[in-house]
């Protein structure tokens, strides 16, 4: 996950590759609460791991519920069987609706009935989402809710320690038009309490009806079958228990789902497929496929994958209800951009409650990228920049909100091919926490705009150490090009060709060098790196090997070799290269180049005490000189000498630690990106 203050996601030229989607928020919170809800174990497959879910865990442990890790992704949850384990407790939610309702309704009947007090509280934005018409029902029962903030917001207090009665014979009034969570949160809790009928009514139009169905769907799974009359009434039915189904899958979520789906329509000639969610899913915002496709989406599916390309280009304007659809409606706000005239979403008031106020949020946002936008109460017109000339880019703020990051990313795509940057990229963990990864596997950037940090300097300056601890701060891959050419002389070696300097001074000798460099079966993974099937990760790192790639270095067909080899190192978000040339010859057109420096004498102090550290014997007089020996020929030598770019900043690190160059060089770079 990306974890820095923004990510700058390159111009993506196409879309053809594959994603497989992480679980369902709505049904993984859910799932989890009725396992906990009811008698018995449950193993739950494919469960989203992020912020929602982990709270949501979290809370069930306090509350006494034994759950166990079993696998990535699968848990097994011992549930309560109804019975408070522990009578008081407080338990933060973070900013998850789908725990925070259901919880305060499941805690507020166990309880008033058990003699219980729970408080409930989450992330300040959590305390600005609307719960009052929940708490005005359970009231209405007979359920203890008490405002610990502002009333009709959490915090909550819910039951007092003392045993109540409550009134189930009425029918249950609650508003259904702010938020389908409320409906939701009574259709979990109430079996609990059900020993004869107990009605539910439904105030004023319900929204968001999809989410209703997936929990009618899940709470028949657990054994509760609820008769609903139209979207008014619903009777759960007397004498209702929870049972455990004993296994249950997580589909993947259908909301995540739409980012792909319209990267298809957008990129993706060849066609993007999308695992783990197919035609006939549960969940509701499987229907954003019908509303892509009315703007011009080629989708072809099966019961568990999807594939979507582009249909019609540029997209179709569409005039739409969304209110089928709230969250993945998000997505074609900013596939609007991309349409042939102006595109109206409408029913979509809950935006304004969701994570932040998303109406006010995707209309400040597009128009940073020169759409035209019209924000309504409930609803948002967006007519797209009038020519390529007209889009901007800038960077997006994402109010920690998921899918204000998630579905901006799109607008890499724009007929400009400017790139995009995502403030605070890490709010995707709230659903998708490798969001980014899965979009940079799916797609290919326009030539030559993936970003390049180039490090170059002579032997033991600290390049390596440098340029990993900038990469990791910025997810970007890492180059090592010494490794290349520490390879070629192993691998020449391992093949019996000689690299002494004289035979490679003979053009026939150079050549079969080359051959081998051209054709190296070479691998990276994770630390380790692999000839073939040979792990050379310590082969390469010895003295001599590095004398053996300062002698093959020198020969011009072997640089030639490896050049688009190195090349293909540079991978979105970006990449930081260090070697000798990576600058001058590389990657000449890198926005930073670094030239690190650092006096003979202390380079070969460092490279003594890593030889010593390691149990490696040393002499600091001979490293001295080798290391000499090997900056005269690398400064020296006719082809892609080491010396700094004309454009790079000079880093004597000297009397530096590695904090402070990593710090200085990221800094550098938030003062390279593009100007936008
Ligand atoms: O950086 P490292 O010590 O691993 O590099 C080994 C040798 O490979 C260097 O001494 C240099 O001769 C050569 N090299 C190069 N160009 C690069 C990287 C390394 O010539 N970009």
């Amino acid at each position: 996950m990306f974890k820095q203050a923004f990510l700058d996601v390159p111009p993506i030229a196409t879309a053809d590759g594959a994603v497989t989607l992480p679980g369902s928020k709505s049904i993984s919170n859910r799932v989890l609460l009725l396992a906990a809800l009811c008698d018995g174990a449950t193993e739950v497959h494919d469960l989203l791991a992020s912020d929602d879910t982990h709270v949501m865990l979290e809370a069930l442990k306090v509350l006494g519920c034994e759950v166990t890790s079993t696998g990535v992704n699968h848990v097994r949850v011992v549930g309560l069987n109804g019975r408070l384990r522990t009578q008081s407790a407080a338990l933060f939610l973070g900013n998850a609706g789908t725990a925070m309702r259901p919880l305060t309704a499941a805690l507020t009947l166990m309880a008033s009935t058990q003699g219980g007090s729970f408080e409930v509280s989450g992330v300040p934005r959590m305390h600005e989402r609307p719960i009052g018409d929940l708490v005005d029902a359970l009231r209405a029962l007979g359920g203890i809710v008490t405002d610990l903030g502002q009333p009709g917001y959490p915090p909550l207090r819910l039951g007092d320690g003392a045993l109540h009665t409550l009134n189930l014979k009425d029918p249950i009034p609650v508003r259904g038009d702010v938020s389908s969570q409320f409906l939701t949160a009574l259709l979990l809790a109430l079996p609990l309490v059900a020993k004869d009928d107990v009605v539910i009514d439904v105030v004023g139009e319900l929204i968001s009806k999809p989410y209703i169905e997936i929990t009618l769907k899940l709470l028949a799974q657990f054994g509760v079958h609820v008769k609903r009359d139209e979207w008014k009434r619903f009777t759960i039915p007397g004498s209702s228990r929870y049972q455990s189904p004993g296994k249950i899958h997580v589909e993947a979520d259908a909301s995540s789902a739409s980012y792909f789906v319209a990267l298809g329509a957008l990129g993706s000639t060849d066609g993007v497929r999308i695992n783990g969610v197919g035609l006939q899913s549960i969940q509701g915002d499987i229907r954003f496929i019908e509303a892509a496709a009315l703007m011009g989406a080629d989708v072809t599916g099966g019961d568990n994958h999807l594939t979507v390309k582009r249909g019609a280009w540029p997209l179709k304007a569409i005039d739409l209800d969304c209110n089928h659809i709230p969250d993945a409606a998000m997505t074609l706000a900013v596939m609007a951009l991309y349409a042939n005239g102006t595109t109206t979403l409408r029913n979509i008031a809950s935006w304004r409650v969701k994570e932040t106020d998303r109406l006010t949020a995707m209309a400040t946002e597009l128009r940073k990228l020169g759409a035209t936008v019209e924000e309504g109460a409930d609803y948002l017109s967006v007519t797209p920049p009038a020519q390529s000339a007209d889009w901007r880019t800038a960077p997006i703020d994402t109010y920690d909100d998921h899918r204000i990051a998630m579905c901006f990313s799109l607008a890499a795509l724009s007929p400009a091919k400017l790139p995009i940057r995502i403030n605070e990229p890490h709010c995707v963990a709230k659903t998708y926490p490798d969001y980014f990864e899965a979009l940079f596997s799916a797609t290919t950037p326009h030539a030559g705009t993936v970003p390049v940090i180039c490090i170059d300097g002579p032997t033991a300056s600290g390049k390596g150490t440098l340029s990993q601890g900038v990469a990791k701060a910025l997810g970007y891959a890492w180059l090592d090009s010494g490794a290349l050419y520490r390879l070629v002389g192993v691998a020449a070696e391992m093949a019996g060709v000689s690299t002494h300097t004289d035979d490679l001074a003979q053009p026939d000798h150079a050549q079969r060098v080359a051959a081998i460099a051209a054709d190296m079966a070479v691998r990276f993974e994770e630390d380790r790196v692999y000839l073939g099937e040979t792990d050379v990760s310590e082969a390469i790192r010895t003295e001599a090997a590095g004398m053996g790639a300062s002698r093959v270095s020198a020969v011009a067909p072997v640089r030639q070799a490896l050049l688009e080899l190195q090349h293909r190192f540079a991978k979105a978000p970006g990449l930081v290269a260090d070697g000798r040339d990576m600058g001058t010859v590389i990657f000449p057109q890198a926005p930073l180049k670094v030239f690190l420096t650092a006096s003979a004498q202390k380079r070969a102090e460092r490279r003594y005490s890593q030889l010593i550290s390691k149990g490696i014997p040393a002499k600091l007089d001979s490293l001295l000189a080798d290391l000499q020996e090997r900056d005269a020929r690398d400064t020296n030598r006719a082809h892609a000498p080491l010396k700094p770019a004309e454009d790079a900043v000079l880093l004597d690190n000297t009397d530096m630690g590695i904090d402070e160059s990593i710090q200085l060089v990221l800094s550098w770079w938030q003062g390279k990106q593009p100007k936008t």
